[in-house]
């Protein structure tokens, strides 16, 4: 097996040097080849995302991505900008299926932006499409508003867009998702509005007919926001578009303490995959040994679990993070009044040590 590990940049390559010697350490045989992309990748070969880093990315079973961006680049075109490595990464690797787990630990529960009778013991797997939606719709572009009360002036239009076959390979993805959790998907959209929404919901109903075992709800997305923070253990599964998962993944975020928690998996058809944080590459702590390494030792676990068909190895890593929060370590991000902070690397060496002790035991 064989791994892509793009640190890419901000605290990109130092969550990632910690995540790849987590993996190196369950998993021994896999093979991690290191690749540039993103600000780093642009400095070096002028583009964000080099042929050489797309085909290792092609030859890997899996990719692990650290985060790209910095304010340095905005005044690039847009096609050089680093983001755009991470959206050419999913197309060419046809990744359309965005699972992003929040799960808030018991350890971390005053952390949480809610209060701890609402979101304690949270676990719910928000699964977003990922090559549809307004992010890719045709057409796009710039124009003089053609009529309206605004006629004449200049506007900006992208156009939101699903097909029938990718709304339902999603939902496929959605109900076998639940099928191996709490049996309950909730489909987000806003078909009271948007036609592409009306189809989103016809189609997953109809998908829903070969899954008699999981219950199925329609929501809409303005309803789903405020649920997710007034009732966020009512979900379970949340299927939703590209636009609306962007956003709803990140208010998930929120409620379990913070964004350096969170892991993340984007699949393809083949079950071959980038894993990555989700958050940023939060250019504000790089080279500080501030960031929280856990998300991105958490999305190797998920990559064990998913393209590396090691699920064993996933849930040692999981235990291990759950066992370095309960001895109390915390970064700074989630560290509260009083609690002394570990760094980046600290933290990993942690978890690295729970591995081995519990190896030699
Ligand atoms: P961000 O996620 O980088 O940072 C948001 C906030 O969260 C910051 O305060 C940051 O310090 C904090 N944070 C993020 N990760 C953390 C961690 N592991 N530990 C502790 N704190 C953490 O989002 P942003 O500030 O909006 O964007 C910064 C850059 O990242 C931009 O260039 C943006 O385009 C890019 N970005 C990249 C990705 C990606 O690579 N997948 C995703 C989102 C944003």
């Amino acid at each position: 097996m064989k791994v892509a590990v793009l640190p890419g940049d901000g605290i990109g390559p130092e969550i990632v040097a910690v995540a790849a010697k987590v993996l190196a350490r369950v998993a021994p045989s896999v093979e991690l080849e290191f690749g540039d992309v993103g600000g780093a990748a642009f400095d070096k070969f002028g583009h964000p995302l080099p042929t050489t880093t797309l085909d290792l990315a092609k030859r890997a079973d899996a990719v692990l991505f650290g985060a790209v961006g910095d304010w340095k680049y905005d005044a690039l075109p847009r096609a050089l900008r680093p983001e755009q490595a991470l959206l050419g990464l999913r197309q060419a690797l046809g990744l359309f299926a965005n699972l992003r787990p929040a799960i808030l630990y018991s350890e971390l529960e005053a952390a949480s932006s809610l209060r701890a009778e609402i979101v304690s013991g949270l676990d719910i797997l928000i699964v977003r499409e990922l090559t549809g939606d307004i992010y890719f719709g045709t057409p796009r572009g710039r124009r003089m508003a053609p009529d309206g009360p605004f006629a004449g002036a200049p506007e900006a239009f992208d156009t939101m867009r699903y097909s029938e076959p990718e709304i339902e390979r999603i939902a496929h993805v959605a109900f076998r998702a639940a099928q191996k959790r709490r049996a309950k998907v909730t489909s987000v959209d806003k078909a009271n509005v948007l036609e592409s929404s009306q189809l989103w919901r016809e189609v997953v109903s109809r998908i829903h007919a070969a899954y008699p075992d999981v219950t199925l709800e329609h929501m809409y997305v303005d309803n789903a926001a405020m649920q997710l923070v007034r009732a966020p253990k009512s979900f379970d599964v949340i299927v939703t578009g590209n636009l609306f998962g962007d956003i709803l993944s990140d208010e998930a975020a929120m409620l379990t303490g913070s964004i350096g928690m969170l892991p993340s998996a984007s699949l393809n058809a083949a079950g071959q995959g980038m894993f990555e944080p989700c958050h940023g590459s939060a250019p504000d702590l790089a080279g500080k040994d501030r960031a929280n390494p856990l998300a991105t030792i958490l999305s190797a676990a998920m990559m064990l679990r998913y393209s590396l068909d090691d699920a064993n190895a996933a849930t040692r890593i999981e235990s291990a993070v759950k066992e370095v929060l309960a001895q109390g370590l915390r970064t700074a991000d989630i560290a509260h009044l009083g609690e002394v902070a570990v760094g980046t690397r600290e933290m990993g060496d942690a978890v690295l040590r729970v591995l081995e002790n519990e190896a030699r035991t």
